[in-house]
């Protein structure tokens, strides 16, 4: 019973989010560990950030063949996807064939945002709140929380918004029912992944739209096309070659950066390459040369092949200049992929206003006042990010040993072991949290590399009798300096004061690289190791006693060597 009076629901294990990771973890933990298992999420359907992102033209950046569960066969043979990059309906409607097809909706509370996560000392167990009350204890408790989840959604602080006269919109939080733009004047503010994705779409409607632009971003054409039956007779003939690529490489993408280096070739040739590479269209551009990631010099070659693309497709002039006025490293900030972004601006019902050079000073109830014009608008459509990866871990009041809160450990930025654990919060695993490979990746390849992970530890330990797992202090405190040595050696390093992998689109966050840059092969060969280990770098033990925590018997608390983290690999 808790203080008023009701029961708390008892489990073994307890999921947060109905997402890619959030589903494969229920079916991983109930129907193969055996565990009574729950999921509790915020929506009221399945799908995560799928469930919530239905602005117009969203559509995954990752292509299909490599964005679906590779963890069972028959899945895989029941499913087809229609092109080549999936839509957010055609991800809706996968991921409620996979409900269906495990039976998940009977363990899935819906409408259930979780306030709070406390560890209770005495009990071993994880107190788990909910809005609307429903109160829940596990031993084990799985943030399947995304990285970028609706709580996370940012609108900058604009000031005149709550009189603003139309209607405004998050891209991260859309109507279920759409919007209709049809004879409006519509304001987007923000061009990254997301605003370059629904421009093209809001411009066919609107009767004209107004693209708020501070920073100009690179972008690719995605090149999407329906698949043919050639194409899904190709997949099924080199499936395990598929798979094993993306779940081997440093991206999980189905396919592999050249080897080429670019001062290796003629200019002609570096000309042709790049050249079939944006015709191929996707995010294979970045790896069309082995040196764009890693020398800055290769990487302005490709800087300069892009902004001549932009250039060669933009008519006016100006607009060109404005849209290709970057001050950013290719690839340091996420790389869109388009379709039709910058033809949009050749429309004659489009325009670009400049924000960087004339910031937004207010919103009006009319529209948006820069520091030079005022712009008439019916609707606004904020497709402005979102506090990525931490953001929707602390949105959580999350409380570990001795009552410590999670927000307070992560003041000075996310400190993790292997992004799946944390020191002082024994039981709690975060799935693609801060400090792993998640959002540098094809999402679906380290999500279901997590699951597993933590499902084989699990099975680990109820064979084991242990009830109890936590990183050391001395593990997360070796990792996070192995974070910041690989990310030393590539050129995200320049998006310091740029990019959300920095936390830099929030005022105030520490800028502090969040996702792990050593690569997904790698990665995945150091949780295997530690794995192998018996789990070397975590406090293992039982503690059913109903006491505080008592060092355990099967304790492997060392510190995880330097030679785990490089020499071996
Ligand atoms: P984002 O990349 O953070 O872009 C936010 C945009 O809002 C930027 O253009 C930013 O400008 C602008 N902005 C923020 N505050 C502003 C202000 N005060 N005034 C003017 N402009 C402002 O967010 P996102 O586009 O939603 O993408 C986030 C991530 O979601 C992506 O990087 C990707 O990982 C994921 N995503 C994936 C897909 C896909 O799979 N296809 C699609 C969409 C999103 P500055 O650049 O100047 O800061």
């Amino acid at each position: 019973m808790n203080n008023n009076g009701l029961k708390n629901i008892k489990l073994d294990s307890l999921i947060i989010g109905a997402g890619f990771s959030g589903l494969y973890q229920l079916i991983a933990l109930r129907n193969r560990l055996g565990f009574s298992t729950k999921i509790l999420e915020a929506g009221n359907g399945i799908g995560g950030t799928w469930y919530w992102n239905r602005y117009p033209g969203a559509r995954c950046d990752s292509e299909s063949h490599s964005y679906n569960y590779y963890f069972d066969d028959e899945l895989l043979d029941e499913w087809q996807w229609s092109e080549r990059y999936p839509g957010q309906e055609e991800i809706i409607k996968y991921l409620n064939y996979v409900v269906e097809k495990f039976d998940l909706n009977k363990d899935i509370y819906f409408n259930s945002r979780v306030l709070s996560a406390h560890y209770d000392q005495q009990k071993n167990k994880w107190l788990v709140v909910t809005e609307n009350g429903q109160r829940f204890e596990c031993t084990y408790l799985i943030a399947a929380v995304g990285c970028l989840d609706n709580s996370s959604s940012i609108i900058p602080k604009f000031s005149g918004l709550e009189n603003f006269k139309g209607d405004w919109y998050h891209t991260g939080n859309w109507p279920h029912e759409g919007v209709d733009f049809k004879g409006k004047r519509v304001g987007q503010i923000g061009t990254g992944s997301t605003g370059i994705q629904t421009a093209p779409i809001i411009a066919e409607t609107a009767s004209h739209l107004t693209v708020f632009q501070r920073n100009p971003n690179f972008s690719v054409p995605a090149s999407n096309r329906p698949l043919n039956s050639d194409f899904q007779k190709y997949l099924r003939e080199n499936r395990e070659k598929i798979k094993k690529m993306i779940q081997s490489n440093t991206n999980g993408h189905p396919f592999l950066f050249s080897e080429c280096k670019i001062f290796d070739v003629s200019e002609e040739e570096r000309e042709e390459i790049f050249e079939r590479a944006w015709e191929n269209g996707g995010l294979s551009f970045r790896g069309c040369f082995q040196d764009i990631a890693f020398d800055k010099k290769a990487n302005d070659m490709a800087v300069d092949f892009l902004k001549r693309k932009i250039r060669s497709i933009v008519k006016n002039p100006e607009k060109a200049k404005v849209l290709t006025n970057m001050d950013h490293v290719f690839g340091t900030k996420r790389p869109p992929i388009d379709t039709n972004y910058f033809e949009t601006f050749n429309r004659d019902n489009v325009s670009l206003v400049d924000v960087k050079s004339s910031p937004i000073e207010s919103i009006i109830p009319k529209g948006i006042k820069t520091k030079k014009e005022e712009y008439e608008l019916d609707i606004l459509v904020f497709a402005t990010g979102f506090d990525a990866m931490t953001g929707p871990l602390l949105n959580i009041d999350i409380q570990g040993l001795d009552g410590k809160k999670l927000r307070d450990i992560w003041k000075d930025g996310p400190k993790t072991f292997l992004g799946i654990q944390i020191a002082g919060f024994p039981n709690l695993f975060t799935i693609t949290g801060p400090g792993s490979p998640s959002v540098l990746c094809n999402m679906i390849v380290p999500i279901e590399q997590h699951v597993e992970w933590i499902e084989k530890c699990l099975g680990y330990m109820k064979k084991n009798n242990i009830n109890y797992i936590e990183a050391t202090q001395g593990s997360m405190k070796k990792w996070v300096e192995h974070n910041e040595d690989v990310v030393n050696e590539t050129l995200f390093i320049h998006g310091k004061e740029h990019s959300w992998y920095f936390g830099a689109n929030i005022p105030g966050k520490p800028r502090v690289f969040m996702p792990y840059a050593g690569g997904m092969g790698r990665y995945k060969a150091i949780c295997n190791d530690v794995a192998r280990q018996n789990y070397i770098g975590f406090k293992l033990g039982n503690n059913d006693k109903g006491k505080t925590y008592i060092p355990p018997k099967l304790s492997v608390d060392i510190l995880v060597e330097d030679v785990l983290m490089t020499k071996k690999l």
